[in-house]
């Protein structure tokens, strides 16, 4: 039986299957709670991004951010992909897998002159941008080292991705970017500093959206401004239009990939700029439904108002929920007709009234059954943390048939390495 929007997890009689392995046999052999992900999905989404843009001039930078585990990176840069990093330390990673420092660009709101220093050194392809002081910085740290940082202006092209508050990111009143109406006038300076080389334009609007419009009306705004700064001598490589392509985790139907990346193309030649080079920063729908989060079920506990099916699964493994209001799928890993439903609240141990899964669900299960958390490809892993002392957990990347163990559980050594007690009195 397959599941809307997730081509790579299904049933396979009464067993959920991720490729062709088990997710149930998956979670005894390797503990709970357990991320899976199959290369095989990856692939497929990135394949459905690249059918439209074969033949075209583009990069296609993966954010890492949605899931920077080393394998998940070696997956993209094998098949020859660029990365959107945000941080140092996703810097760290990309290099440890051997990726070309010319094939990332560096995004976010709070570079430090640290990792300005280390991304200049590496050679990135772009630093995308966001503010006026930043630009200063940055060209006083490229010069004091004898360097010349390519960049590109985030722009904020406010339009409305018409998704989540909270992962909107192109409108007037987020902290991302630099305001449309001020970009020329910034180009301009930028052009004029010591240590800077404009390439490039970008913009990201938001996450998770699942139309075509708001791209097609952001890469209009981004085109309308190539022309004013190009009218300056000032040229732009490439127009980066971020990332944010929704995925199913409910009823949504966002477009394809492949759809996606033709209407902007269709959109770019409309307006004559068909040969500039394009990036694209897709995260979430790479991996997203690429992956599952195994859990346990510890205890069923019927409430008077509410009942609860606690399993061994939280917030710290999986903060979406809590975090955005999110909703995602939780499936039975093993379908049995004769176990009764439970109408339930699934949450975690930990220590919050916020520590939930999904709300009213219905599963059949009892202790010890598994259940999976399905969409936890992106923004699962990558937003874990330690809170209740717990250990993040481990990850493991199938295909097919094959499985590899591409992280170990946190062990209580691991999180508490780097701590000191205070000196005896
Ligand atoms: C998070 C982010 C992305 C990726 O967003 P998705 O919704 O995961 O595709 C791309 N670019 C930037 C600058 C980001 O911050």
């Amino acid at each position: 039986m397959k599941l809307p929007g997730h081509p790579h997890v299904r049933y396979r009689g009464a067993d959920l299957v991720v490729d062709d392995c088990v997710v149930a046999d998956l979670a005894r052999r390797f503990g709970t709670p357990l991320y899976v992900y199959s290369r095989r999905a990856m692939l497929a989404s990135l394949a459905d991004y690249r059918r439209a843009l074969a033949g075209r001039n583009h990069l296609l930078c993966y954010a890492m951010k949605a899931n920077s585990n080393l394998a998940v990176l070696q997956v993209f840069a094998e098949a020859g992909c660029g990365f959107d990093i945000v941080s140092g330390g996703e810097l760290e990673r990309v290099l440890a897998v051997g990726v070309d420092p010319a094939r990332i660009v560096f995004s976010g709101v709070g570079k430090t002159r640290s990792e300005m220093r280390r991304a200049l050194d590496a050679g990135v392809l772009s630093f995308n941008v966001e503010s006026d002081p930043e630009l200063d910085v940055l060209s006083e740290v490229a010069a004091a080292a004898g360097k010349v940082a390519r960049i590109s202006l985030r722009i904020n092209p406010d339009v409305d991705p018409q998704t989540h508050p909270y992962i909107s990111t192109g409108l007037k009143a987020n902290k991302f970017g630099i305001a449309h109406a001020h970009a020329v006038d910034t180009y301009r300076r930028a052009a004029a500093l010591p240590g800077l080389r404009v390439v490039g334009i970008d913009c990201h609007i938001g996450s998770q959206i699942t139309a075509v419009d708001p791209y097609l009306d952001a890469v209009d705004r981004l085109l309308d401004l190539v022309e004013a700064i190009e009218s300056h001598g000032i040229a732009i490589e490439h127009v980066d239009i971020g990332g944010g392509l929704g995925i199913t985790y409910a009823n949504e139907e966002p477009p394809s990939a492949e759809l996606l990346m033709k209407s902007v193309l269709g959109r770019l030649d409309a307006r004559g700029h068909g040969q500039r080079k394009l990036v694209l920063e897709p995260g979430r729908s790479l991996v997203g439904n690429a992956g599952v989060l195994a859990s346990e079920v510890l205890y069923l506990k019927p409430g008077d108002e509410k009942n609860f099916c606690i399993v061994d699964a939280a917030m710290n493994d999986m903060i979406r929920p809590t975090l955005y209001g999110a909703w995602m799928g939780i499936v039975e890993c093993t379908r049995d007709a004769a176990r009764p439903a439970f109408r339930a609240d699934v949450v975690g141990p930990v220590c919050e009234s916020g520590d939930w899964l999904g709300r009213d669900r219905e599963l059949a299960v009892q202790p010890g059954d598994f259940v999976a958390v399905l969409s936890a490809g992106a923004y699962g892993m990558a937003a874990a943390s330690n809170y209740n002392t717990r250990g993040r957990p481990a990850e493991v990347m199938v295909d097919g048939s094959d499985v590899w163990l591409i992280r170990e559980r946190e062990s209580t050594a691991d999180q508490m390495r780097g701590e000191h007690l205070l000196p005896v009195r």
